[in-house]
This record gives C-alpha cells, structure tokens and sequence, in this order.
C-alpha cells in the first residue's frame, strides 16, 4: 500500500520529470474544461501543487471492469494519470496486490486512519435480489459499500453501472441491481457516468476537490456540469450537416465517406450528455462520432434499455428538408427533432424505443 501522508502533488510530478511549463498547461487546460475563469489557474495551480494525498477506497461491484482500464490504460505517464497516481488508493480491488484477509484489513485501516475525509470510489452496480449475488470476501456488496460509504467525505460513483445501474440493471435486471445512490443517502455522491467514462472526467473531479476542499456544481443526475452539461450533439463537429439535413443513411454510403451526420444511423448525441466531442477519448486522439459511429448513449441513465444502438430513436423519417426546417424555424441546440417535439413526446418516445416521424412533429409543435 501507498504511503498517503507524506509528499505534496507537486513533489511527485517533479519526481516524475514533469516540467513546471507541462504544469501550467495541465492546469490551465483543466481550468478551462471545469469552465473556471483564466484567473483561476494560478490558484489551481498552487492548490494542486501543495495538495497532499487524499486518501481514495475504491469498490468495484457488479462491473466488468471497464471503468478501471479506462482510468489507468495509459501506454505513456499523463499528467492525469500521475495525478489518478498521485491519490493512490488505499484500497483497490483490481488494481491492490494483497489479497484475503490482507486486503480487507488494508481497508478496515484505512477507514479508521481518515475516518470522516477519505474519497470513496465506487464501480459497478448493487444487487439487492440476493446478498450472495454479488461477494467480496464473503460480505455482500450492500454491507460492504454501507460500512465503507458511512466514514467516506463524498463518493464518486464511477461509470453508468454505478451511476445508474448500468448493464446489470437492463431489463429485466435479473439481480436487482441498483445505482450508488440508490444506497447512499446521507452523503455527497458525484455520478461520473460513461460506459466507461473518460479518465480525464475523473482527473477534473479530483483537481477540483484537491483545490477546493469540494465538489463541483452537479447536473440533475448529479453528474459534474463541467463535462456533462451540454450535449455531444451541441458539440458535434457534424452537426453543420445535421442542421443541414445531410445524413449518412449506411456506414458505407457517400454521406458516410463525406462525413455526414450519423443521426440516421442510430446517433443518440442529441440525448447524451457528455464531453466525448470536446474532450475525445485516447489522450484526444478521437471519439466514436469522429471513428464513423454514432453516440450510443452511455453517459445517459439506462442506455442500455433505451432501443438498440442502430435504431433512430428521435430520427424524423420522413422529408428530411422539412426536418431541416424545424431546427432553423426553432434555432435550438437540442436540434430538428428535440424542437420539433414536445418533452412528453419525446421522453415517451425514447423510453418506448419508438422513431419519431416529422408528422409527430407536425402534430407537437
Ligand atoms: S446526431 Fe450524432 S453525428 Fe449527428 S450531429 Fe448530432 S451528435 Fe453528431
Ligand atoms: S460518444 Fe456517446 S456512447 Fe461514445 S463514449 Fe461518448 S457518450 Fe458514450
């Protein structure tokens, strides 16, 4: 296990050859995806610089691992992933090397030695069906994230399945899985969602924590409004297509090589909310949208039970220059389909898996 008292942020990205200038630009880079002002990175900064190990615990439950390939899969050492390093974990299924009965008292010790201050990590689902559904040294994944949650400063539920309930949750949920916050009640709980969510997402919620002694501003799921508060589609560099109604309508037709909008093929951007299309996945190298492929939803509660992948849910199927019409006529950033219909329509569209039609427009708007 880590040493966690000693050595500041800053002491270990020196120790890692990390140039004051690679610094300055993380932090000004992160300052600029949590949406703070310019004037802030000085003062992120400093905070990062002199932040001291904060104890994490991490939990994985019904997951399938996932989660933690996406934060620690790096082939080069990050700022994010020294900084992921930096908080080491006291307590890490995957990742620890004890195991037995030596890791669940590495735990137990940690629990007691930042009672009330330590970040629990938590991926994976909760199944209630049956305790022995899902055990870790033979205690159930209830008991464990009850015990664990109640020393714990916050929680950070860590991708959809702990966000939200994820796979294991699809219909018909066979364990009775349920999200995080469905157990921890009495305690901040910030949902990273994502199928797996993006690591420098978790980077950002953790340089804000380290700098401020807090948790940033959350969305109505409780997801950080930094990353998640506008849609992949409002950032989508197809979505001068989209607005111009040209769409790829096979992956390997002419709008498909020219680039065209996805939104025909099963894109489900104008629902999704997160930072893929500015963020990118790969240390920026690109995002599903950029590959050829449409948004699948992942970051949104129960995707998985949301129609399948290649099924337009909101997709008007008829003329499609009427369509176009509706975004111009409505000027909004949800788009044609999202202007065009009311909420009800569209949320019971959605939770039916059902297409929209430019006549259901015609008759909403
Ligand atoms: S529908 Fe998908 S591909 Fe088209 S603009 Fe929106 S996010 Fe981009
Ligand atoms: S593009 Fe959509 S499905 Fe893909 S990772 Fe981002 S939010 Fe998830």
């Amino acid at each position: 296990m880590a040493d966690l008292t000693t050595g500041t942020l800053g002491d270990t990205l020196r120790r890692n050859g990390v140039s004051r200038r690679g610094f300055l630009k993380f932090c000004t880079a992160t300052a600029s995806m949590m949406a703070l002002p310019p004037s802030m990175v000085p003062v992120l900064a400093a905070a990062l610089d002199n932040a001291q190990r904060p104890s994490v615990i991490w939990l994985s439950f019904q997951e399938c691992t996932g989660c933690t390939e996406s934060l620690t899969r790096s082939h080069t050492p990050t700022l994010e992933s020294l900084i992921f390093d930096h908080i080491s974990l006291d307590y890490h299924h995957t990742l620890q090397v004890a195991s037995g009965h030596a890791a669940e008292a590495a735990r137990e010790a940690a629990m007691q030695a930042s009672a009330g201050k330590y970040l629990l990590v938590v991926d994976g689902s909760i199944p209630l069906g049956n305790p022995g559904f899902s055990t870790i040294a033979g205690v159930s994944n209830l008991q464990i994230l009850e015990e664990t949650a109640a020393g714990a400063a916050a929680v950070i539920a860590m991708g959809s399945c702990a966000a939200f309930g994820g796979l294991p949750k699809a219909d018909p949920n066979p364990t009775g899985a349920v999200a995080v916050r469905d157990i921890v009640t009495d305690k901040p709980v910030i949902n990273v969602s994502g199928c797996p969510p993006i690591p420098v997402v978790i980077t950002g919620v953790l340089a804000h924590y380290l700098t401020f002694g807090t948790l940033p501003e959350l969305d109505q799921y409780s997801r950080p409004k930094a990353f998640y508060g506008t849609s992949i589609h409002d950032r989508c560099y197809r979505r001068p297509f989209y607005d111009k109604g040209l769409f790829a309508n096979t992956f390997d037709d002419e709008g498909a090589k020219k680039g065209w909008c996805l939104y025909k093929l099963g894109c489900k951007g104008p629902m999704t909310y997160n930072a893929c299309a500015t963020v990118k996945w790969n240390e920026g190298t690109s995002w599903p949208v950029e590959s050829g492929h449409g948004c699948l939803g992942c970051s949104q509660p129960d995707f998985w039970d949301a129609g399948g992948f290649y099924n337009a849910l909101s997709i008007p199927v008829g003329d499609i220059s009427r369509t176009a019409s509706y975004a111009v006529a409505a000027g909004v950033a949800l788009g044609a389909a999202a202007a065009g219909i009311n909420r009800k329509t569209k949320t019971e569209a959605n939770r039916q898996h059902s297409t929209v039609t430019v006549d259901d427009l015609e008759k909403t708007s």
